[in-house]
């Protein structure tokens, strides 16, 4: 099979020289397919982010099978091994710790070097944090924009969180329980404290929490509370007629221009143009 075939009915699965991308759960054990299982069990090899973990779900389910270690840090030595591996035609898995590989986890290079290769790859779904973290939020999930993890640098922090202060699409955002109060303090920055979020906490788990309401709220729901588990936040989109941008934030991106040697002119027509603004409205707020 190469890249121009068409994959409308497969036979027995694995079949040899597909790379298998498969979803494992992102909380609860249960929510794994039969045929991810019957994957796992019959590849010729299993490329996990941890084999501990992988190990742990094989063993609930009682399968084994040859595991190997994939990750970040070990990535450009074995993808050329399991390109290998495919072209001899072994049948190979790709398994994260949790949820769908190469969603903010080991998979996404792997996926790009073997379809460069002309081989096939076959996704078997199953859990995602973002998809579930959505559908628990009741916000519209038709077209959606998933943000992964936002940067650290703060040029391109801010520049994410400006975007989601003005998308009219629902907006997904994964984040540590260490950096959540950090976040939800720029959100409220951004966004205003109207804007509505809801911070899903532990799917699919035993103490699964949903806490949903306008920033304020959700600021002050975690304001004493220690905040452990996995986090990730969903931002109701605006409603383009409610756009009110944040004009503190213009005015200190005007002054930093204009420190930079842009005139007060050029800067304000720049900064006018990327906010939906009229030039006059930018200029005026020095
Ligand atoms: N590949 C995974 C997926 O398909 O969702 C995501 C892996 S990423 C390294 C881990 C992040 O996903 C966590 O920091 C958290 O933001 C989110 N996440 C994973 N499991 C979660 C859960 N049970 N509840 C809430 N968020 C979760």
């Amino acid at each position: 099979m190469n890249n121009n075939s068409l994959l409308s009915h497969r036979s027995e699965e694995p079949e040899n020289g597909i790379l298998y991308m498969v979803g494992t759960p992102i909380g609860n054990l249960n929510d794994i397919s039969q045929r991810a299982l019957n994957i796992l069990q019959n590849v010729s090899l299993v490329a996990c982010e941890d084999t501990r973990q992988t190990k742990k779900i094989m063993s609930k389910f009682n399968i084994s099978n040859k595991l190997i270690s994939f990750n970040q840090h070990n990535s450009s030595i074995k993808i050329p091994k399991i390109v290998k591996g495919l072209k001899e035609g072994k049948s190979i898995a790709i398994v994260s710790d949790a949820g769908m590989p190469g969603i903010c986890d080991p998979g996404e290079d792997i996926t790009k070097r073997v379809k460069s290769e002309g081989i096939d790859i076959i996704c078997i779904p199953g859990a995602c944090a973002a998809i579930t973290a959505i559908l628990s939020s009741g916000m519209s999930s038709s077209s959606f924009v998933f943000e992964g993890f936002l940067p650290k640098k703060k040029i391109d922090r801010e520049k994410i969180l400006l975007e989601i202060s003005k998308n009219e699409k629902t907006t997904i955002i994964y984040e540590s329980p260490k950096r959540l109060k950090k976040l939800l303090n720029e959100l409220l920055e951004f966004c205003g404290e109207d804007r509505e979020i809801m911070v899903a906490r532990e799917l699919t788990k035993k103490f699964e929490e949903h806490v949903g309401n306008n920033i304020n709220k959700v600021i002050e729901f975690f304001t004493d509370k220690d905040i452990i588990g996995e986090i990730t936040i969903v931002i109701k989109g605006i409603r383009k007629r409610d756009f009110n941008p944040n004009k503190s934030i213009i005015k200190k991106d005007l002054n930093d221009l204009i420190n930079a040697g842009l005139s007060l002119s050029a800067a304000s027509k720049y900064l006018a143009k990327k906010n939906g603004l009229k030039k006059s409205e930018v200029y005026n707020l020095i």
